[in-house]
């Protein structure tokens, strides 16, 4: 997608702090930082949200999990524990629309549901 900034930082198109990069994700510093370590892993292919994803996609969603728990070993916080999120369409708090998994960590995060 010509006009997603998540494509264009994934193709290398963009700067972007990166942390993490193979032939299927590419992983960078969120640039409003919520959390001490706040990395966004993403496909390099353009996914809208997880409501696009098909069967063929499994093994990559497979893939960004591990390559967050990797990313956790690298920042050191695996121990203490983060958290992962992937918001999906507007009522979820999706904005930037290419699917991303939020990795935060490095403090006590407030839980989600209250
Ligand atoms: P979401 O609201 O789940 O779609 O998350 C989008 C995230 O992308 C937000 O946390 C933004 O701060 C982050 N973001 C937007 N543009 C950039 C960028 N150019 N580089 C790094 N992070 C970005």
């Amino acid at each position: 997608m010509s006009d997603c900034i998540f494509c264009k930082i994934a193709s290398n198109e963009m700067k972007a702090e990166l942390v993490y990069q193979d032939e299927r994700v590419t992983a960078f510093r969120d640039i409003h930082p919520a959390a001490p370590t706040h990395i966004l892993i993403v496909p390099n292919k353009h996914i809208e949200a997880v409501s696009r994803l098909e069967v063929e996609d499994e093994a990559l969603m497979g893939h960004i999990f591990t390559v967050a728990r990797k990313i956790a070993q690298d920042e050191e916080i695996e121990k203490d524990g983060y958290r992962l999120i992937t918001n999906t369409g507007v009522n979820g708090g999706q904005t930037v629309f290419h699917l991303h998994v939020h990795l935060l960590g490095g403090q006590m995060m407030k839980h989600p549901m209250g």
